[in-house]
């Protein structure tokens, strides 16, 4: 189906639609995991509509792909991915395939000739609209991308697949914009979502039998709504029966009180874990991506972290190549890297997203062979650290709230399994346990991702 794109810039409800009764539809996700809890949220926004979600791509006559924008490469993919869905239709002709989340958002105006044989496309805060549209018989490809500053889905249960760990999305958007990020763009503006909503869908999480929340936001520290801050939620979701872990991702450094320290370390659910984008160890580069803190005030923050949680793990992002990023601002990276001692980090190159204001007034004047070079660097020198600060739990025994067997059996075959300590390290261990049960783990050997041990409780 080659088709032009239809602006619907205002959802037109239609007089006659098909009903979705049997209609099955496959949803794949890219990108970070607010893109996973807004497919939970769809999942669950057509299940209610009486569609049917499927697991497998090929039984589906609606195929949706939930999309990030934040580099261009994750783009590509689902480019070449659509197409090849696309190759579907010779034995389905009436397969329906949509592009959801921050791609669509971002490309709405050029995907129709890169992928003119997508039928839907539909940003992030357009997805209570998805029944209808999908049950619109038109011949026309459909496109809405309006950003709704009020969108928060409040209301929306999402269908969570089973697993240890509940994604609760309590913010939506990001007002920083930072010099080099799409997601302000294609995400919208921060909106919360009302605090005894969060509570209430945590007492469901709960009685669903999960363990583990993880309050998700772009600026997740950022929240507010009437008079509850961050803080006080983090108090307020820890108090539900049932909930023994609660993670956040991820806060912004400006926004980090000490109110949001407090609570970390006096409330028992809270892990001593937290990933706390740097992204450059350079002031002029922090600047130029106006990040809103220094290297210093950033340094002074995970000082009163690590007095407050001894036993914190600390990740982060960092971005190499950056416009203007000269050695000297590259070294101060490696400077901080070696000076913080992350747990670990996420790296990358920068990568030029049009629309942002990098793309607009800062030269991308770094070559990629350079960016590159720099990027092997520091996952070389972080891989160091992982491994080092890994072997200090060698000897120690840790709580493993178990997530099941291990893809990776051990050398004789048998089978091993994993899950997570509350510093959010993967442990493996062969002893049998089931899924969402917390275990003692003692803990032999390291490697730079992983802990390797053996359940020393009341193993089954
Ligand atoms: S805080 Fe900055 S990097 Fe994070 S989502 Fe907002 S604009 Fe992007």
């Amino acid at each position: 189906m080659n088709l032009p794109l239809l602006e619907t810039t205002e959802y037109q409800p239609v007089a006659t639609r098909p009903g979705p009764a049997g209609r099955r539809v496959y949803i794949e996700t890219y990108g970070c995991q607010m893109n996973v809890a807004d497919s939970e949220l769809v999942a669950s926004i057509l299940a209610d509509a009486g569609f049917q979600i499927t697991e497998q791509a090929e039984q589906a006559d609606i195929i949706l792909l939930n999309t990030c924008a934040v580099r261009e490469h994750a783009e590509e993919r689902v480019i070449g991915r659509v197409s090849q869905l696309n190759g579907l239709r010779a034995h389905r002709p009436n397969l329906t395939l949509g592009i959801l989340g921050c791609m669509a958002q971002h490309l709405s105006k050029t995907l129709p000739d890169r992928a003119p044989f997508v039928d839907l496309v539909m940003g992030p805060d357009s997805y209570r609209r998805l029944p209808q549209l999908l049950s619109q018989s038109s011949d026309d490809a459909l496109l809405d991308v309006r950003l709704d500053r009020s969108e928060n889905y409040s209301g929306v249960h999402p269908q969570r697949t089973t697993g240890t760990n509940a994604w609760v999305t309590i913010i939506r958007g990001c007002d920083k914009f930072c010099t080099f990020c799409i997601v302000p763009f294609v995400r919208g503006r921060e909106r919360s979502v009302a605090a005894d909503q969060i509570v209430r869908q945590v007492q469901h999480i709960a009685a669903e039998g999960f363990k583990e929340v993880t309050l998700l936001g772009q600026t997740v520290n950022s929240y507010r709504a009437d008079d509850v801050d961050f803080a006080d939620l983090l108090r307020q979701v820890s108090q539900v029966e049932g909930i023994e872990r609660v993670r956040f991702t991820s806060p912004y450094p400006v926004d980090f009180t000490d109110r949001v320290i407090d609570a970390m370390a006096e409330v028992g659910p809270v892990c001593p874990s937290l990933h706390l984008p740097v992204q450059s160890g350079s002031d002029e580069q922090l600047a130029r991506m106006r990040r809103g803190y220094t290297v210093d005030q950033y340094r002074q923050l995970v000082h009163k972290l690590r007095a407050a949680l001894p036993d914190l793990a600390l990740t982060t992002d960092i971005i190499t190549g950056f416009c203007g990023e000269t050695d000297a601002d590259f070294r101060q990276t490696c400077d901080l890297m070696e000076e913080i001692r992350y747990d670990s980090a996420f790296m990358f190159k920068y990568s030029e997203r049009e629309g942002t204001y990098a793309h607009k007034k800062l030269p991308d004047d770094v070559p990629q062979a350079v960016k590159g070079e720099r990027l092997q660097h520091i996952i070389a020198l972080q891989e160091g650290i992982s491994r080092q600060i890994n072997q200090q739990q060698v000897g120690r025994t840790v709580e493993v709230l178990v997530e099941g067997p291990s893809k990776r059996p051990a050398a004789d075959g048998q089978p091993r399994y994993y899950g997570r300590t509350p510093q959010g390290k993967t442990a493996i261990f062969p002893q049998l346990a089931a899924s969402n049960e917390l275990v003692a783990v003692h803990i032999a050997r390291t490697t730079s991702h992983t802990l390797f041990g053996d359940r020393i409780d009341d193993a089954a």
